[in-house]
């Protein structure tokens, strides 16, 4: 497969976003020290679509149904790539999945590739489109409903990590509750009378236990009990256990998730209980790196001194751009923020996410990024391979 990647490109767009530098890096912190949780992040779209505007982007704000999405759109033409930003954060922890560096991200790849169309007099349409909630919430599935990537060619957003790499996946992922209903009785003068909901959850991790050995390597089923009863001398007639199950392939997880329902069902049936299966969230489809764009990062961020590492096997985790990708050509590679290995989610990557070392490797990303966008916007080779790889 063909690498396109250009010194001399890479170099003006990195002029670009080196004249904006000191905004985006306040926009970046701000977000940083202002953590909101998903679908409530009202100050950082505020703040993001202010930048944008300012920039020269047309906003629409609410977007796609979310009051905290928008959609940022510069230039005109028939083609149209979209940079996808991010900007919620955990409870309790706030941005310790970075996204406050995914958002900056996107925009300063937008307003790069924006400005180099226009300085060489190109067509083509650069979107920002910033999507919410995607920690558990599914922004953008929900976005999807509402058909937001309808007149766009193809996406990509970066991601944070400890290391460089690029996209090898994510799993599809669905979320569940599950609740056993009994009936409660004195558990010593009358366990007679009583139906036990406990024993039920309890089953159904013996059942998904049972199951393990037969899973395919790149399945992940894993729960905890979120209620097993009050006191030992009621027999408990609610209990309840939340699992996740996944899979780097749709199939697959359709298949498991067929088997995991029959498990829960069997725990019902063996203890005389009757089970409430809920939705926790919407489901995650499994995520389809597009390779040209993937090669251009890689080759864009090996040429800015952030050497790509290559996994030895696929992420694991699963995130609402699996959906993004299944329905348009997209990638989501991931940038180093951190000298040493650090876990996501976690107080270290919190503060990682908000060093210098992050947003110096931030904005080569964001240059990497933007060489693949307007690439794709004004390079019919590379346009065609992106779309071929896509089928
Ligand atoms: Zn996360
Ligand atoms: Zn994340």
């Amino acid at each position: 497969m063909n690498t396109f990647y250009y010194a001399d490109l890479a170099e003006e767009l990195r002029d670009s976003i080196r004249k904006h530098e000191a905004p985006l890096l306040d926009l970046c912190r701000y977000i940083w020290a202002n953590p909101e949780l998903g679908l409530k992040e009202v100050r950082a779209c505020e703040a993001q679509t202010r930048f944008l505007r300012e920039a020269g982007f047309q906003v629409t704000t609410p977007f796609a149904g979310q009051d905290t999405a928008y959609c940022a759109c510069r230039g005109t033409g028939e083609v149209t790539f979209a940079f996808v930003a991010e900007y919620d954060a955990l409870p309790e922890i706030g941005h310790a999945c970075g996204h406050n560096l995914i958002c900056t991200a996107a925009i300063a790849a937008g307003i790069a590739a924006a400005e180099l169309l226009e300085k060489k007099g190109l067509p083509g349409r650069v979107l920002v489109m910033g999507t919410p909630g995607e920690e558990s919430y599914g922004g953008k599935v929900r976005m999807l409903e509402k058909d937001c990537l309808k007149g766009v060619d193809a996406t990509m957003m970066v991601h944070p990590s400890f290391r460089s790499t690029p996209d090898t996946g994510c799993t599809a992922i669905r979320r569940y509750d599950i609740t056993f209903h009994g009936k409660s009785a004195h558990a010593a003068t009358a366990p007679e009378l009583g139906v036990n909901a406990l024993d039920a959850v309890m089953l159904l991790f013996q059942g998904v236990n049972a199951w393990r050995q037969q899973l395919p390597e790149d399945a992940r089923v894993h729960g905890v009990v979120t209620h097993g009863g009050v006191v030992p001398n009621v027999i408990p007639d609610r209990a309840s256990a939340r699992f996740f199950l996944r899979s780097i392939h749709d199939e697959v997880l359709e298949e498991m998730n067929e088997r995991f329902l029959h498990i829960v069902k069997g725990a019902a049936l063996m203890t005389g209980t009757t089970e409430e299966v809920c939705n926790f969230n919407l489901p995650y489809r499994a995520r389809r790196p597009n390779e040209v764009l993937n090669n251009i990062y890689i080759a864009a961020m090996n040429a800015s001194g952030n050497p790509i590492v290559i996994p030895e096997r696929g992420g694991r985790g699963s995130s609402d751009y699996g959906n993004f990708s299944k329905v348009r050509p997209g990638v989501h590679p991931y940038f180093g923020i951190s000298p040493v290995k650090i876990p996501g989610h976690s107080v270290a990557f919190r503060e990682a996410a908000g060093t210098p070392y992050a947003e110096k490797s931030m904005l080569d990303a964001a240059c990497a990024m933007a060489q693949a966008g307007f690439l794709f916007l004004t390079d019919p080779e590379v346009r065609a391979a992106v779309l071929e790889d896509a089928k």
